[in-house]
């Protein structure tokens, strides 16, 4: 007997048609024996049509009531999968993130589960049901539905596959794996059978949109093995686990990624004392905006001032927008300059720490192409360089074409 988690994205699930065909795929892979627990996403692009629904009657974001409009999209689509399961003669159930026991914080839009108590489900898979649970929601102590952020069902599907011991999450999607760069991009990436938590973190956190970032803490956390997989074909995907036997010069690099989402602001004349740099991040914080990269500089001809350059996600400019206005009228800084047409491209890799070069590679071949590096980031496991948006595709596609060139 197995236990399994299995998610559907929203392109999995878009019409009834594709929900007849995922519930067939289920019901012909599960042994009779077997347990299983589907997490769905809304269908196709019911989010979007959700916020766009919103945004036409006010361009201000409501925290609680947008969770509780965003959070309808879900329930459509486990209502009707567990319909389409009992008509094929499944039993079959669906619940809620509230029902499935799962707890979140209080942040609406950005909710973070902090318990999952899965009684309910264990007692309907013991009952014999295959069990439906909505993706990307959860709920508050109070009892206020939240939502995970975007591409939260895979957060879902983890959580909950950490939660009731699932031998396997499997995530399955419209791309058969994880690419070590974007196919779309990137003609020539190519699939990985397997990859760490820690690099598909980085990868996913660097813009891979494949998974969402909390969902690959999640299974580090709790030990589960991620298997992404396509919705469309039976072919075995790339596994996410625990380490794998590394063999140094093969994984030494294991992917390029791209965001695009970014944009840049610079505070300029900052006065060079305690509690400035406080003072913006605490109030970005304040807004929820997550800061990524941070430079601040001295400037040696004038002195007793700083500038401080850092990056946030383009979509969060607006929200920013508000900390920036109260600054500029309470500090006493020089000019805030805003560029939202940039771009990160990052090197991914374990194997890359004690390998000097490889920064100096990146950089080489950033520079043969012309294009101008204005922040540079690194961690254990990777490189970020912030370029002009317009560029990005060309810089991963040549950085991409170096660093994976045939053996
Ligand atoms: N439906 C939500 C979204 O589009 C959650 C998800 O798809 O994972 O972001
Ligand atoms: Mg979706």
């Amino acid at each position: 007997m197995a236990l399994i988690v299995k998610k559907f994205g929203g392109s999995s699930v878009a019409t009834p048609e594709k929900i007849r065909a995922v519930v067939q795929r289920v019901l012909k892979e599960k042994k009779t024996e077997d347990k299983i627990v589907i997490v769905v996403s809304a269908m196709g692009d019911t989010t979007d049509e959700l916020v766009t629904l919103a945004k036409r009657l006010t361009s201000k974001t409501y925290g609680r009531e947008m969770d509780m409009l965003l959070a309808t999209g879900e329930q459509v689509s486990i209502a009707l999968m567990a319909m389409a399961f009992q008509a094929a003669g499944q039993p079959a159930i669906s619940f809620t993130g509230g029902q499935a026991g799962i707890t979140t914080s209080n942040a609406f839009n950005k909710g973070r589960i902090l318990d999952l108590q899965p009684q309910r489900v264990h007692q309907a898979l013991e009952a014999g049901n295959i069990v439906i649970v909505a993706g990307f929601q959860g709920m508050t102590a109070d009892g206020d539905i939240t939502t995970l952020g975007r591409g939260g069902s895979d957060t879902t599907a983890v959580a909950i596959a950490g939660a009731i011991h699932a031998d396997v999450c499997e995530i399955f999607t419209d791309v058969d794996g994880i690419y070590t760069s974007d196919p779309r991009v990137v003609p020539e990436a190519r699939k990985m059978d397997t990859i760490t938590y820690g690099e598909m973190l980085e990868m996913a956190k660097l813009g891979a949109g494949v998974m969402q970032p909390r969902a690959v803490e999640m299974g580090s956390r709790f030990n589960v093995p991620i298997h992404v997989r396509s919705t469309f074909s039976e072919a075995k995907g790339t596994m996410i686990q625990e380490e794998y036997a590394m063999k140094i010069k093969q994984y030494l690099i294991r992917g390029v990624a791209q965001d695009n989402n970014v944009a840049k602001i610079t505070v300029l004349g900052i006065p060079n004392r305690p509690g400035f740099a406080y003072k913006i991040f605490s109030e970005l914080a304040d807004k929820n905006v997550d800061v990524d990269m941070i430079v601040q500089s001295v400037r040696i001809a004038k002195e007793g001032v700083t500038d401080i350059t850092f990056t946030i996600a383009r979509t969060e400019l607006s929200a920013a927008q508000e900390v920036l206005h109260h600054i500029r009228a309470e500090m006493n800084v020089e000019d805030i300059l805003v560029d939202d047409g940039m771009a990160k491209v990052s090197l991914v890799g374990a194997g890359m720490a004690g390998h000097p070069g490889i920064a100096a590679g990146m950089f080489g071949i950033l520079s043969d192409n012309g294009i101008n590096i204005e922040i540079i980031s690194t961690s254990e496991i990777s490189i970020s360089c912030l370029i002009a948006e317009e560029s990005v595709n060309k810089a991963v596609q040549a950085i991409h074409a170096h660093f994976f060139a045939e053996e």
